[in-house]
């Protein structure tokens, strides 16, 4: 039996042409600075967020704390939401590697508003920790996807400057973001100070993440790159998947949102399955289970069909669509679950 595995977006394989980029990949030490395809990759990423530079790591959670450690001093204190990837499942970055903590405000789904920022902020006096930086995830995780309107994106930019603090945007899966509304990357990107994107998601390559933001802001953050052990030697190995992730796998991703929708659809005509079709925006599903997420889960993974519990709720199960689940595999998994749940 075929398994066909929505846990993430995280598990799809370097195709064949994927891999002959790879391997043909000119490369020299980039910690001296002289890989000319980690240089492509950085100069191409940096254009379509609108910065100036970019930096290639290993994986969006070191860019993301890379942008908290270029912001933010111990005992300064980053408002997000509470549900955010920076968060829930860094490993506690915040506090173990900068002496920061977080300040979590009210969300829907991951979005938030200028009220809302303004309801964190600390008022300025000797006892309170100084506000530094607030970070956007766009689109939200554990909003299932959830891409910010971007009037509300501006509006809380908007507000978070003039309150004097800081914008990072986490965007992992902000080209589904585009993909989905039309609204360039750009015009998320270049409203923040830093922002970071994943290769290795919904655009899949095998490893990689982008840190943009301006020439002087990417020095700073080779040092703390460095520092956390993310220099990395023939690097444009890597960096070869990512440029023909931008080449051959953006466009694509309308596909992966089609197949969120009709497996979202299919699911919700099952018995004990709840799903909320108008919140499947991007590539991300969220499925309720009368009898528990756990269960389905199981059910699921007996009939070659992999899904991850999402934390957040008990009944609630968490499917991904991406580059290795094909339409057939959407209509393969609707009917190995139909005769699974209706017996
Ligand atoms: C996956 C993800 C990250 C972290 O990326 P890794 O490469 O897994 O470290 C950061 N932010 C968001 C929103 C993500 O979904």
């Amino acid at each position: 039996m075929r398994v066909i595995d929505f846990r993430s977006d995280t598990v799809t394989r370097p195709s064949q042409p994927m891999r002959q980029a790879m391997a043909f990949a000119e490369v020299g030490d980039d910690v001296y600075g002289e890989d000319p395809t980690v240089r492509a990759l950085e100069e191409r990423i940096a254009a379509r967020l609108g910065h100036e530079a970019a930096l290639f790591v290993p994986s969006g959670t070191q860019a993301n704390q890379i942008a908290i450690g270029l912001h933010c001093r111990p005992g300064d204190e980053v408002v997000l939401d509470g549900g955010s990837h920076t968060y829930c499942v860094e490993g506690g970055g915040l506090a173990a590697l900068w002496g920061v903590q977080a300040r979590s405000v009210p969300s829907i789904r991951g979005v938030f508003t200028p009220e809302a920022v303004s309801g964190a902020l600390s008022p300025e006096s000797l006892a309170t920790a100084r506000s530094r930086l607030v970070v956007i995830e766009n689109t939200h995780t554990r909003g299932g996807g959830r891409v910010w309107p971007l009037e509300t994106y501006s509006a809380v930019v908007k507000r978070a400057r003039e309150s004097g603090l800081g914008i990072h945007l986490d965007g992992a899966r902000l080209f589904n973001a585009e993909v989905a509304t039309g609204v360039p990357v750009s015009a998320y990107g270049k409203l923040a100070d830093t922002v970071s994107v994943a290769f290795s998601k919904g655009l899949g390559a095998p490893v990689g993440s982008a840190l943009c933001s301006s020439s002087e802001r990417i020095h700073e953050a080779r040092r703390l790159r460095k520092r956390l052990g993310g220099g990395m030697r023939q690097a444009g190995i890597l960096a070869a998947a990512g440029l023909f992730a931008l080449d051959h796998h953006i466009p694509r991703l309308a596909e992966d949102h089609l197949h969120a929708r009709k497996l979202a659809a299919g699911l919700a005509e099952l018995p004990g399955i709840t799903v909320d079709l108008t919140q499947v925006e991007t590539n991300i599903v969220f499925a309720f289970f009368e009898r528990g997420a756990a269960e389905l889960v199981a059910v699921m993974r007996k009939h070659g069909v992999l899904a991850s519990p999402e934390g957040s709720h008990p009944d609630l199960v968490r499917l991904v669509t991406h580059l290795d689940v094909s339409a057939a595999d959407v209509d393969e998994t609707l009917t190995r679950l139909r005769s699974a749940l209706s017996g």
